[in-house]
């Protein structure tokens, strides 16, 4: 996987402070669409361990409380995104207790495959839908436009 932009302190994408990772890839298209340069998924930089300690390290800080983590892109549920993506949330499943995980994806809910619900099984909340530009509204939080829905899975 590659990856545009890690914030290691975000207050804009999500609730509270949050570490929040926007990675390559994006098969949507959406016209209209903030985030274009992220759509190749060989945009950006490669996704290493390195980066993916940091990230960990960065939400088990106590000098900074970080509520949880923020991905988005691109899209995290782009197939090619999920192995890297996976790996990612169970370790902070795993070594971040305490912390959400809210997902950004261009799908929506009712559509994602098998492979893809394995991940929304492990996050807390997902925003999905692509954006239309027709149904934009600023006045929306979290969403861009009308048609994508706040999902609180667990
Ligand atoms: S899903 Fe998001 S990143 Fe992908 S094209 Fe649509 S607005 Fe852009």
């Amino acid at each position: 996987m590659n990856y545009h932009q890690y914030y290691p302190v975000d207050v804009i994408n999500g609730p509270g402070t949050r570490c929040t990772l926007f990675v390559a890839g994006c098969v949507h298209e959406c016209p209209g669409c903030y985030n274009k340069s992220t759509w190749r998924l060989n945009s950006g930089m490669p996704f290493t361990p390195a980066v993916e300690d940091r990230i960990i390290a960065d939400l088990r800080d106590i000098r900074i409380h970080r509520q949880g983590l923020t991905l988005s892109g691109g899209d995290p549920l782009h197939p090619q995104n999920l192995p890297a993506v996976l790996h990612l949330v169970r370790r902070v499943r795993e070594e971040c207790p305490g912390k959400d995980i809210w997902v950004w994806t261009g799908y929506t809910l009712a559509e994602l495959n098998d492979a893809q619900r394995q991940l929304t099984a492990l996050i807390n909340v997902l925003i999905d839908g692509k954006f239309i530009q027709e149904l934009r509204d600023p006045a929306l939080i979290w969403r861009g436009s009308s048609n994508q829905v706040v999902h609180h899975l667990r």
